[in-house]
Formats: C-alpha cells, structure tokens, sequence
C-alpha cells in the first residue's frame, strides 16, 4: 500500500490513479509501458546486448562509410545501423528498468 500524494489516502499499489481523488500515482505508471517489451532478466544480459548493438552500429556505420566512398548504395547498412540503434536503446532501457 503507498500514500496518495495529492489526499494522503492510502492506494492499491499497483493502481495507476488513486482511488479516492483520481490523483496519478506515478509517471512511470501513467504512461502504459508493455512490461512484455523488457524481460526481467539479469543486468549482464542488458550489457551483452548494449555492447552487441554498438558492436553492429559500429560495422553499419564503417559499412555505410565504406560504401558511401565507392560509390555504391549503402541502404542495407542503413537499415542495420537504424535496427542497432534501437536495440540499444532497447537494451538501455531494460536495463534501467531491472535496476529498480
Ligand atoms: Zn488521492
């Protein structure tokens, strides 16, 4: 159970607004993150992943560097640095998320 900021009354926990007055509980909880989205997974495993995607972005980039300079069409490297930067802040956030 957690105290209402706004009325003091005591709330369901796992409630996004009081009960009593309507008051948001929490940020976090008002916007609906999918939890299916973050595994709860050891931070480890965040790491690996954050290291793995920058590991691709870095091959993408040097790719798309590489080909940009020949001549040639880069947009596959594209499409992999644009999926390794979103794996990363994927793997940024669940890893803040297993922190708390
Ligand atoms: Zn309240």
């Amino acid at each position: 159970m957690v105290k209402c900021k706004n009325c003091g009354r005591k709330a369901v926990n796992d409630s996004l607004l009081c009960c009593h007055c309507g008051y948001p509980m929490t940020i976090a909880k008002v916007i609906p993150w999918p939890r299916q989205l973050w595994p709860v997974v050891p931070q480890q495993f965040w790491k690996a992943i954050i290291v793995l995607s920058l590991l691709l972005a870095t091959l993408a980039a040097t790719g798309i560097f590489v080909y940009a300079q020949r001549g040639l069409s880069c947009l596959y490297f594209s499409y992999s640095f644009a999926l390794s930067l979103v794996v990363f802040f994927w793997a940024d956030l669940g890893s803040r998320k297993s922190l708390r």
